[in-house]
């Protein structure tokens, strides 16, 4: 088929640095195919640094943004209202065919909000997560970006299922697969090029992040999970690439990495997965690092009660680890007392072609007509 001279605009929505693997996977994908859309990405603004978002870039492929809106900061209420406002600004304007924005974050709810009322339709890409804790902004986040999206991509079958069951239309639901573990094994080969931190040797260390609101928002938590990090680093030496967020509650509260702990800054995403593929174990509350650490057969103890992510729970790699109970987990890594990876169906690096092609399908026809 012959490439349409002009196609319809499809805007990506960028806010924070986990959106932009998912996004990849997708711009990649689309690259392979006769051009029935333009891809635009759409920065918000919610990540903006370089070392959150700008860094990232290069290291995904991915071009420089198309749209920046350059909206940050101001508390949830604040940044998803000024972010439905530039959003709605820019596609009154430029009206495009269709919008997709990738996981929970503030900033794809105010896209997806800001496209609907407009009446153009948005894909979710990771649609279905659910962790059941409505206490959690991001699960707020994603109940409410589900409720009004026209496409929803799940990582599996049994999430696309329970979409079905919550009554969204069968067609608009489609498991595509994780295009996470996409972007991670197009990166493997060069983050395993990576020098490590000087100081770290393959196996000889654990990763830790730390960044959900719950874990490091309030002083006591935060004091209660750097005793239980403490304890696990008497065990094993810790690599922690400090999120911003984390960096600035450890300084307002007045507390110290515990000893034993290599504090890094935020990494590239080839430094970071470089950092984890030869790591021994990673302690995290981050949900993209749970995923990738199944595609890299690495024990992931994961600091919350809850995951929105069962499926890397029942792969085995997984286990939800309360802080009280961390030294004892990694005695239990560096025991041997870990499952391998079991395979989960769709996680297979093609999560983005199964999107493009769901694309074409819908979007080719409404396209032709544009
Ligand atoms: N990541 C990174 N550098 C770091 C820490 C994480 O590139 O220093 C990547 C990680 O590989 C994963 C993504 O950031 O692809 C996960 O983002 P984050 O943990 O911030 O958010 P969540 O997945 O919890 O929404």
């Amino acid at each position: 088929m012959a490439p349409e001279p002009n196609p319809p605009e499809l805007h990506l929505v960028a806010a924070a640095r986990p959106n932009l693997p998912k996004l990849a996977a997708l711009v990649h994908a689309l690259a392979e195919r006769p051009a029935f859309c333009r891809p635009v990405l759409v920065h918000t603004g919610q990540h903006h640094d370089a070392a959150m978002f700008g860094g990232h870039l290069a290291d995904l492929g991915l071009p420089p943004p198309d749209v920046s809106l350059g909206i940050s900061g101001g508390g949830h209420a604040g940044l998803t209202g000024r972010t439905m406002i530039a959003c709605a600004e820019l596609w009154a304007a430029r009206r495009p065919a269709m919008v997709v924005v990738a996981g929970d974050v503030d900033g794809a709810l105010a896209a997806t909000l800001a496209a609907r009322k407009l009446g153009l339709p948005v894909a979710h890409l990771e649609a279905g997560l659910r962790c059941g804790d409505l206490d959690m902004p991001e699960e707020i986040n994603r109940r409410a970006i589900d409720a009004v999206s026209t496409t929803l991509w799940a990582p599996d079958e049994g999430t696309a299922a329970r979409l079905r069951a919550e009554g969204h239309a069968p067609g608009a639901v489609r498991a595509v697969g994780n295009a996470m573990i996409d972007s991670l094994l197009r990166a493997r080969p060069a983050a395993m090029a990576r020098p490590l931190p000087p100081g770290l040797v393959p196996g000889g260390y654990g990763v830790l992040t730390l960044h959900r609101p719950a874990n490091v928002d309030g002083r006591e938590a935060l004091a209660g999970l750097l005793e239980a990090v403490g304890a696990a680093a008497r065990r094993l030496p810790l690599a922690w690439p400090m999120h911003p967020r984390t960096r600035q509650r450890l300084s307002e509260f007045g507390l110290a990495v515990p000893e034993g702990v290599m504090r890094l800054p935020p990494l590239g995403h080839l430094d970071f997965l470089g950092l984890l593929a030869r790591a021994r174990l990673v302690a995290t509350d981050s949900g993209g690092v749970q995923e990738e650490a199944w595609a890299l057969d690495l024990p992931c103890l994961t600091l919350r009660p809850s995951t929105e992510r069962p499926v890397t729970l029942e792969a085995g790699t997984n286990r939800l680890v309360p802080p009280a109970g961390l030294g004892a987990a990694v005695a239990a890594v560096l025991a041997g007392d870990w499952p391998r990876a079991r395979p989960i169906p769709l996680w297979d690096g093609r999560a983005g072609a199964r999107m493009a092609a769901h694309l074409a399908e819908t979007m080719g026809a409404a396209g032709a007509t544009a």
